[in-house]
């Protein structure tokens, strides 16, 4: 079945590291920060954001009768900012457009201090299942170098009273390499986020990505990213963390508890199709990846006059499918020889064979059900051991003149 992801572009205040689209709606007085006036986006922007989100669903979906999905994602941005009445109205269009399966996984991705009561109640009336929280570090001085506006007792506060509101599948995300970053800091961090016992945690490196701030104050040589082996070293920290207290790492950068993995990300992961909405949002339906527009100005005028927000197009050809099958397999939860036969007529299993006798050897990799999967070591080397892979196959249909058979 197919899922959905809708981007909703609007944050209290920009992060410093933070590449997503998103606008700010920070109060002019900030002293208002951790209240709940700052949290309010501006009734007429958010209404006619909501209007063309509508618009861009009923376009997409032109063609079909109600499409059945089992997964919803409300991302950004912070989603959490929406009011009540805007979550509501949301729900009413994905209802009108959808078939919501009744097993559906729907997530919200909150940050912390921008729960409130009123929220988690409508949360649970419109079905919301799930809810992914931003923590990203339990250390004061970490979280103001990311620019952050919560604090830990934000954190608390929004976990407590998800949980009272019976939240039961609850995400943290967490975030590590933080220049300067202690270990015993990380550590803290982990075992902050423990306490809480969410059932899933996202732990991810700090990425300097092109054009945000910190990446700008790295080119003038005012912070400088962590190093290489560090970063290995503390990957490691985190993953021997999580794993020693119950979370199975079940994708690069994803670990959970009692097998409640993220089934949207899953459908990313194994390469499935899926529908996104809002500006910059990236979709793949019917062989298509698809980007909308950043610009929230550029997304509401174009929907008003029924015209799609495309940013960029691409047709998904069998060559391309395959490699981020692979690419997005071995990330996740291995790649599948029996389904690439079956999908694309390839024997990968023979193409690769010599490789994966060194890997299993070096422990990169173990072999389950007819899958190849990484170890602990095999992740810290995901992307190497991706390029070699696709790197081979390169060579078999040069050596052929092969042709996929989908
Ligand atoms: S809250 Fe999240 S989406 Fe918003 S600026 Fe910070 S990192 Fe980016």
């Amino acid at each position: 079945m197919l899922g959905v992801y809708f981007h909703i572009p609007f944050c209290v205040k920009k992060c410093f590291y933070c590449d997503f689209y998103s606008i700010e709606t920070e109060p002019k007085d900030l002293s208002l920060i951790h209240t709940e006036e700052s949290y309010e986006i501006d009734e007429s922007i958010a209404n006619q954001f909501l209007s063309s989100l509508e618009n861009e669903i009923k376009i997409r979906t032109n063609d079909s009768n109600k499409i059945e999905v089992d997964s919803i994602f409300l991302g950004g941005g912070t989603p959490s900012l929406l009011s009540p009445q805007h979550i509501k109205l949301l729900f009413q269009y994905i209802n009108e457009y959808f078939q919501v399966s009744n097993s559906s996984e729907i997530t919200i991705e909150c940050n912390p201090g921008t729960i409130t009561p009123e929220k988690l109640e409508v949360y649970k009336v419109v079905g919301i299942n799930r809810l992914s929280i931003g923590v990203q570090s339990f250390i004061p001085e970490e979280l103001k170098f990311l620019q952050r506006i919560h604090n830990s007792e934000d954190v608390f506060h929004s976990f407590k009273l998800a949980r009272e509101f019976g939240f039961d599948n609850i995400s943290i995300d967490l975030i590590f390499s933080i220049p300067g970053q202690k270990r015993e800091n990380l550590i803290y961090s982990l075992s902050k986020a423990i306490e809480l016992n969410p059932e899933h945690i996202s732990a991810y490196s700090l990425i300097f990505e092109k054009g945000t701030p910190l990446y700008n104050e790295m080119k003038k040589g005012k912070i400088k990213p962590v190093d290489d082996n560090i970063d290995s070293e503390l990957y490691e920290i985190v993953i021997d963390f999580l794993t020693d207290n119950g979370y199975e790492q079940y994708e690069v950068s994803n670990f959970a508890k009692n097998q409640k993995y993220c089934n949207h990300n899953l459908k990313y992961w194994h390469n499935q199709e899926y529908l996104a909405f809002g500006p910059s949002a990236h979709g793949f339906y019917k062989n298509i990846r698809y980007k909308n527009k950043r610009s929230l100005k550029t997304y509401i005028n174009l929907l008003k006059s029924n015209t799609l927000p495309i940013d960029f197009e691409e047709f998904q050809d069998d060559k391309t499918k395959l490699t981020d099958t692979i690419f997005l397999g071995l990330r996740s939860d291995g790649i599948d020889f029996n389904k690439l036969m079956k999908n694309f007529k390839l024997d990968l299993r023979n193409i690769i064979k010599d490789e994966i006798t060194f890997y299993k050897e070096n422990d990169f990799i173990y072999e389950n059900n007819d899958k190849i999967i990484l170890t602990k070591n095999g992740y810290k080397i995901c992307d190497s051991i991706a390029v070699e892979i696709i790197t081979k196959i390169d060579q078999y249909f040069a050596n052929r003149n092969f042709k996929l058979v989908n």
